[in-house]
């Protein structure tokens, strides 16, 4: 990490707090006047001790008439203010580590808020880049180790540091020789503290790897189950696990052997300084007040001590965290909505003629995918994409929505290109039916409606019904408020297929692309799915991505994309007539 990018995320970091501000400045004065009362204890007593008992001042009246003594009544007083005093320094200790603990957790809502929607705002080729196992990783891990930064960062360093060195001067104050005598074992702390502070680092790096790497593994074989058991791969599957679990086991003894080392050296430390301050008392002569209160100083520096290495670890590792979070707010390919393009939401409808002219694109630059691609689809018409694997079918219509943006050529929809469209308002009249039919989590009425209020109950009934949706969804345990499980394991291919539609019918654009699935199902769902597409298509200009022949027969157009060029194009009958490439697909089709 440079110099340069370390401040940059400190003073980023800081910007986090502006919200919260008045509580920040709450723990900052917290912080100083708790450093300012630590000292405070030690040097009262050692006061008491010295002007009261060690004078042997209330020895002659410690007879029965001893609660009337006046120097005793005084001895209780500071008695009952130094329990007063404790309890105030406790009270505020716990305002201040709530405080410390609030700001935090306020900061990582914040914090976590802002990744959420910045993910959901990245362009489609972002996540072809970006493992999914990644930036889940960034939205939950990372930003938790930002929140240390706050709860155990900061602000609770400032205050160690502080009452440490208010501390070390009231004992410098106090008699300097017998202050240089029991630190003297200080640099041998030093040096322990810094070997920790590097051996916990490079434990905890670790730790945080083999976390991400544990995290990946699980998700990716849990989603992967059927196709593991299937194939038999559960023992060498395990074997994978078993490494990258022994690594994260490794990584966190290591720490716990630093710690385990590092706490009993800080306790022999604290043990010599005081047995150096016996040693000096009785060379110096100095008074039994006086080694009382060194004996409580020393406690109050040594106590946070031993907690101050961990915590700048933990700093690091929050900024570490940081850097990486910030990776993900600073991406700047993301969806441009630009609101300035004006269009009426939702009074506007297109009529849904496609041109394109002259279309080129790739994924990556040394790899072209589509050619000068040229077309048109006048509004109501079907067209259907037929061709090889790879070649180039699902590329072309997910240009049309945007997914994707093509490097040439122009892309129109009534003769306006797409880009001159808002986004959103293009995107809610083109409808994609995709390969594989993504479903929520929750009940088929909610993956029908997607949640929209001006869709009523009948409205989905009837279009349920007309697409031959209704009698399947009646079979199931609750009707429409079937709970689907994630992406729809709990229902059959075609049970989706239908609810993808009938959401599609229900969303009602006046585009429609389908990326039509290659697997073939059964017969009996095959004549439902043909009708229920065959009235989806109905009065929408429509884009099909096919595989099946009586739909591509069907089409006003057949394209045959090859190489990401159109090989050739007409009706079925011109196609099949020109003896080419859909000639071939054809017999080899219906061959089947
Ligand atoms: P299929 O009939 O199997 O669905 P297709 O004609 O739809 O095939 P495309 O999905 O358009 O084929 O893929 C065309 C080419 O683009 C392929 O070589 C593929 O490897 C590549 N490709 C597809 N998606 C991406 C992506 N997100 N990033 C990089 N390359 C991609
Ligand atoms: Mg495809």
């Amino acid at each position: 990490m440079s110099k340069q990018k370390k401040t940059n995320s400190y003073q980023r970091i800081l910007k986090y707090i502006k919200p919260y501000k008045y509580r920040f400045i709450v723990s900052i004065a917290l912080a100083i006047g708790l450093s300012f009362l630590a000292p405070l204890r030690p040097l009262w007593i050692q006061k008491t001790i010295e002007d009261y008992i060690q004078k042997g001042a209330i020895a002659p009246y410690l007879s029965k008439t001893i609660w009337s003594n006046e120097l005793v009544q005084a001895i209780i007083w500071i008695t009952v203010l130094q329990i007063g005093l404790i309890l105030m320094e406790t009270l505020l200790r716990f305002i201040f580590s709530f405080t410390s603990a609030w700001l935090g957790q306020n900061i990582v809502k914040d914090l976590r808020l802002e990744v959420y929607k910045k993910i959901m705002s990245y362009k489609i080729s972002q996540f072809d880049k970006t493992p999914v196992g990644t930036l889940s990783t960034r939205t939950i891990n990372d930003i938790e180790a930002i929140n240390s930064i706050f709860s155990e960062g900061f602000v609770p360093i400032l205050a160690d540091v502080l009452s440490i060195s208010i501390v070390l001067i009231s004992m410098f104050y106090v008699n300097w020789q017998l202050a240089l005598i029991s630190l003297a074992p200080f640099p041998v702390l030093l040096f322990a503290t810094y070997f920790f502070k590097e051996s916990v680092k490079k434990s905890f790096q670790k730790v945080r790897l083999s976390v991400a790497q544990l995290n990946t593994f699980v998700q990716e074989h849990l989603s992967g189950m059927s196709f593991i058991q299937t194939f038999n791969l559960q023992e060498q599957e395990l074997e994978k696990f078993k490494r990258t679990n022994s690594l994260h086991k490794n990584a966190n003894v290591k720490a716990i052997f630093a710690y385990s080392v590092f706490f009993p050296i800080v306790e022999i430390t604290a043990a010599i300084s005081i047995s150096f301050l016996i040693y000096a008392s009785i060379y110096t002569q100095v008074n039994a007040s006086i080694l009382v209160f060194y004996f409580l100083s020393l406690n109050q520096i040594f106590r946070p001590l031993r907690f101050i290495a961990d915590k700048f670890n933990v700093i690091q590792m929050g900024m570490v965290a940081s850097e990486r979070v910030f990776a993900i707010l600073d991406n700047t390919e993301i969806l441009e909505d630009d609101p300035t393009i004006h269009t009426h939401l939702k009074e506007e409808k297109i009529k849904g003629k496609i041109v394109f002219q002259d279309v080129s694109f790739f994924y990556k630059p040394e790899k072209q995918i589509l050619h000068n691609i040229d077309f048109t689809v006048e509004a109501g018409e079907k067209i259907a994409l037929v061709g090889p694997t790879g070649n180039g079918k699902s590329t072309i219509v997910s240009l049309l929505n945007r997914m994707y943006q093509h490097q040439s050529g122009i892309i129109e929809i009534d003769n306006k290109k797409i880009e001159d469209y808002n986004l959103t308002f293009l995107r809610s009249q083109i409808g994609v039916i995709l390969q594989d039919v993504f479903l929520f989590s929750g009940s088929i009425r909610q993956n029908l409606t997607l949640n929209n209020p001006d869709i009523s109950e009948e409205q989905m009934l009837s279009a349920s019904q007309l697409l031959g949706l209704h009698d399947t969804i009646m079979k199931l345990p609750n009707g429409y408020d079937f709970h689907v499980m994630e992406r729809g394991t709990l229902l059959s291919v075609g049970q989706r297929q239908l609810i993808s539609f009938t959401r599609m019918m229900l969303y009602n654009p006046q585009i429609l692309i389908m990326d039509e699935a290659t697997s073939s199902i059964d017969t009996e769902s095959e004549i439902l799915i043909q009708n229920a597409l065959e009235q989806l298509i109905q009065n929408r200009t429509s884009i099909l991505v096919a595989h099946r022949l009586s739909t591509i027969q069907k089409a006003d157009k057949i394209l045959f994309i090859k190489n990401g060029t159109i090989a050739e194009q007409g009706r079925h009958a011109e196609l099949v007539a020109q003896k080419g490439l859909y000639y071939n697909l054809y017999n080899s089709i219906t061959q089947e």
